[in-house]
């Protein structure tokens, strides 16, 4: 069979982990990379990557068979989803959970209209905790559902920070409080504060001349994003940040306890535990993609989610190997 053609559009970290991910499978090409920049600016990881202006994509409906959105999904995929559904297969990977429903609408107008296939908010979280939150709740009807996140660098939370006045730069690390985790786990579903579930850390560099003891006040009061949580802030140099906060490792837990009978209590967990949160991120949304290439053969067109897609279907192999080999 002809490998999937996969197009990659936009390349920031998402983009990077589409490359790697696509080199792992066998069965994928990367048939483009097409950017918003001087695609003669951009340096793909592997030098036979074609790198084109994402202008270009119109004329190029016959060389690929799924676009994989890369965008940021605050001002870059609620315009390039929609607008690229109306003639391409798709994934994204929108994570404005509160968004989503107008997202899958706008996007559903679009792959109806031009009968294409367009799954859009696939990754982690979006993603794969929300399967998980899915089936917890399908299997154990009579239970409670918990997700924790991190250890993890949140960039949300680190822009924030950066965002500060007198402040040069920063992260934020989300950390799951292991007292909650622990009575999650031991299934007598806890009642549990947002304080009670998640620390969050910061590593600050200070501006020349910044007042430290300000920076740390607004960044605790923060509201929503720090003033609900216990925050400790740590105030570090431009080198040791460079130097020990530059990767992005993420990850977390969807966990949820319940009871079949009166007697019996029951646990199911699921955990990521990732050195790069896009990296992996992008390794979900290239298995979509071979899972959209296929509804599309099959006809199932329109906006689809997470939820919509069977297992079997993601994977490389075939519905007999996967009975032989999995079941
Ligand atoms: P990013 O690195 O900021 O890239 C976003 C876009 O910005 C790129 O597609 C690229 O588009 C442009 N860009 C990248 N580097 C640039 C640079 N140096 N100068 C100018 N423009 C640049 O964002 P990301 O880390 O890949 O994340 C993308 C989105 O994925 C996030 O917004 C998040 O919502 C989502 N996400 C979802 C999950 C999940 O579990 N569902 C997990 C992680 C992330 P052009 O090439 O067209 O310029």
């Amino acid at each position: 069979a002809n490998p999937i053609r996969i197009g990659v559009v936009g390349y920031g970290n998402l983009g990077r982990g589409v490359e790697n991910a696509v080199a792992k499978n066998p069965d994928m090409v990367v048939a483009g990379i097409y950017t918003r920049r001087d695609p003669g600016q951009l340096q793909p990881l592997f030098a036979g990557t074609p790198v084109f202006s994402v202008a270009d994509l119109h004329q190029h409906a016959d060389r690929v068979d799924v676009l994989v959105l890369c965008g940021g999904s605050k001002d870059d995929l609620p315009v390039q989803s929609p607008e690229l559904a109306a003639k391409f297969c798709m994934v994204d990977s929108f994570d404005t959970h509160a968004r989503i429903p107008e997202h899958f609408a706008a996007v559903d107008a679009a792959a109806q209209a031009g009968k294409t296939t367009a799954l859009i908010s696939a990754g982690w979280d979006p993603g794969m905790f929300s399967i998980n939150r899915v089936m917890g709740e399908a299997l154990l009807p009579d239970g409670a559902t918990y997700t924790f996140w991190g250890k993890g660098l949140s960039q949300g939370h680190s822009d924030a920070i950066r965002r500060i006045p007198g402040v040069a730069g920063g992260v934020q690390y989300t950390i799951p409080v292991e007292a909650a985790v622990d009575a999650v786990r031991s299934g007598v579903r806890p009642a549990l504060t947002t304080r009670q579930k998640h620390e969050r850390h910061c590593y600050v560099v200070l501006a020349e001349g910044a007042d430290a003891q300000a920076v740390h006040k607004t960044i605790v009061q923060m509201p929503h994003y720090f003033d609900e949580y216990d925050t400790t802030v740590n105030f570090i140099t431009q080198q040791e940040l460079k130097d020990n906060h530059s990767a992005m490792p993420h990850g977390g837990f969807v966990i949820r306890s319940g009871n079949t009978s009166a007697q019996n209590k029951q646990v199911i967990e699921y955990r990521l535990q990732l050195e790069s949160n896009p990296e992996f991120t992008s390794s979900v949304l290239v298995a979509y993609a071979r899972a959209v290439h296929r509804m599309h053969q099959w006809g199932m067109t329109g906006a689809k989610t997470v939820f919509d897609v069977a297992p079997g279907w993601l994977s490389a192999k075939s519905p007999e190997q996967l009975r032989k080999d999995a079941l």
